[in-house]
């Protein structure tokens, strides 16, 4: 199928370049010179019709030879760009003619900004988009020390000029000056004319041509740099673009489990501790987890090939999906046990919408071909932390805890600790301290939602436990008496 470039879109179009073959990407670079080189041909070709009127301020004589180069560094990059399609895989040749190419193009631009008479407009951005270009498409040591020379170059020519009495010649004749008035030349023949013409002196008449000679340049300058300047920042807004989804897609991979799509385990119990760090902070009521494992779900590999139970995983994980709010922390625990965090849902609510999951993985309908379809139950551990049992909990600890603890340390901590006072033993013991629980509570709300879940599957399985249930009727066995519950 093919794909045209409205389809895929210019950030996608824009990240198929990166990932590009070098030759493809030279040959790209070689294209954009073409038509860097192609602007300042047409600007060639305007003058030179126009050369009457423009021949006041540009120097016909110069503008030949310059335009040559232009031609000739033109036919250069066109060939450059066939070249470097048949050189695809040599990587020794591609590189030397990148070294090249990359010289040819800095010393051509570095005439051209002199020819034109020092544009600092001009040459900052030639240098700058010229750079940011080759850093994307050419290898960036080749760049670095292009860029390196070109400054070498520059540094080079101006001291010449300025200290060496060289003069390097430039398109623009000398406009200013009142005694170009005595000399004869075309500035001063062009001003002659004009004065007659308009039947102003000739001093007017040279401040008029030295006026339009300053807007000639100053469009020339920005005709030639303008869009370079915009493909700069067009390339780095594509560049921080770029930046952001591959961070977002760097983080969504770190995060996501990629069979089912639901978040990781480890991204999953991060979350929990963030949840469950704010239910502590803001004395909220409750705090309830779902631990659900898949039943008899080996017997589905066994039977009908891993392919099939990768694909029961994906639709038991919709199913979680579709039945929960979006904003449900839902995770892939285990190969096939699935994590859900309801922070502040009472034990009700939890109880209603565990066995709403139940019932709905339970009717679901696994379509795998036209004439095959399955169905698989699942078992649920449902365990709610309320406040009492926290408050409880953290005077328990608050107690145990009383006597301060003196850290065993390993030989290695005794030695960090020289350095660093506070270690990791001595971090998660104040970390303890600050909020009065055990560092592991999440852990520990998992494990007893996991043990409902074992009763669940000891009691025939496709059915919800409560783990408060089971704790509540476990300590009313061990002493009738009693109306707590058993510690975590
Ligand atoms: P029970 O009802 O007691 O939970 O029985 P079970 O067969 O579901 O439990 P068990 O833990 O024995 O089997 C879990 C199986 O899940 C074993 C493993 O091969 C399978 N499994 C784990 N991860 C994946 C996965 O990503 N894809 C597939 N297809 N199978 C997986
Ligand atoms: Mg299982
Ligand atoms: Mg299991």
């Amino acid at each position: 199928m093919t794909v045209s470039i409205y389809q895929l879109g210019y950030k996608k179009l824009s990240r198929i370049i990166f990932e590009w073959q070098a030759a493809d990407r030279v040959s790209l670079m070689a294209l954009f010179i073409l038509m860097e080189t192609y602007l300042h041909w047409l600007w060639c070709l305007y003058v030179w019709i126009r050369r009457d009127t423009l021949g006041a301020y540009v120097d016909i004589e110069m503008l030949y030879p310059v335009w040559l180069c232009i031609n000739v560094m033109g036919l250069f990059t066109w060939w450059m760009v066939e070249y470097l399609s048949r050189i695809k895989n040599d990587d020794v040749r591609l590189n030397r003619w990148q070294i090249v190419f990359v010289s040819v193009y800095s010393v051509y631009i570095i005439l051209i900004g002199l020819l034109l008479g020092h544009s600092g407009f001009f040459a900052g951005v030639s240098l700058v988009g010229g750079i940011m270009l080759g850093m994307m498409l050419i290898r960036r040591r080749y760049i670095w020390r292009a860029f390196l020379g070109q400054l070498l170059l520059i540094l080079v020519l101006t001291s010449l000029q300025q200290w060496g009495g060289v003069n390097i010649p430039n398109l623009q004749r000398a406009i200013s000056g009142v005694e170009i008035l005595g000399s004869y030349n075309h500035l001063a023949e062009t001003a002659i004319v004009l004065a007659l013409e308009n039947d102003i002196d000739r001093l007017t008449a040279l401040d008029e041509i030295r006026r339009s000679a300053m807007l000639f340049w100053h469009s020339t300058y920005m005709y030639l740099a303008v869009p370079k300047a915009i493909f700069i920042v067009y390339v780095f807004r594509t560049l921080l673009i770029i930046l952001d989804t591959s961070k977002e897609e760097t983080l969504k991979h770190a995060n996501q489990d990629g069979l089912t799509q639901l978040t990781n385990r480890r991204y999953g119990l991060m979350k929990m501790q963030d949840t469950f760090s704010l239910f502590v902070l803001e004395d909220k009521q409750n705090y309830s987890v779902i631990l659900m494992d898949l039943d008899f779900f080996k017997r589905i590999n066994d039977n009908y090939g891993h392919q099939v139970g990768d694909q029961v995983l994906q639709e038991v994980a919709g199913v979680l999906k579709s039945t929960l709010q979006e904003t449900c922390n839902v995770s892939r625990y285990g190969g096939e046990e699935f994590l859900i965090v309801l922070p502040d849902t009472s034990h009700r609510e939890v109880l209603t919408i565990a066995e709403q999951l139940r019932s709905n993985i339970a009717e679901h309908v696994i379509q795998m071909t036209d004439d095959f379809s399955l169905q698989v139950t699942a078992s649920f551990g449902v365990y709610t932390l309320t406040c009492e049992e926290l408050t409880r909990i953290k005077q328990d600890h608050m107690t145990s805890e009383s006597e301060p603890v003196k850290p065993v340390l390993t030989k290695l901590q005794k030695l960090k600790r020289r350095h660093n006072k506070q270690t990791q033993v001595e971090y998660s013991i104040s970390e303890q301290a600050q909020n009065g629980l055990p560092s592991d509570m999440c852990q520990r709300l998992i494990s007893i939602a996991d043990k409902a879940l074992y009763e669940a599957k000891d009691r025939g399985r496709n059915q919800v436990v409560s783990a408060n249930e089971m704790r509540a009727a476990k300590s009313r066995s061990e002493s009738p008496s009693a109306s707590g519950t058993e510690s975590l």
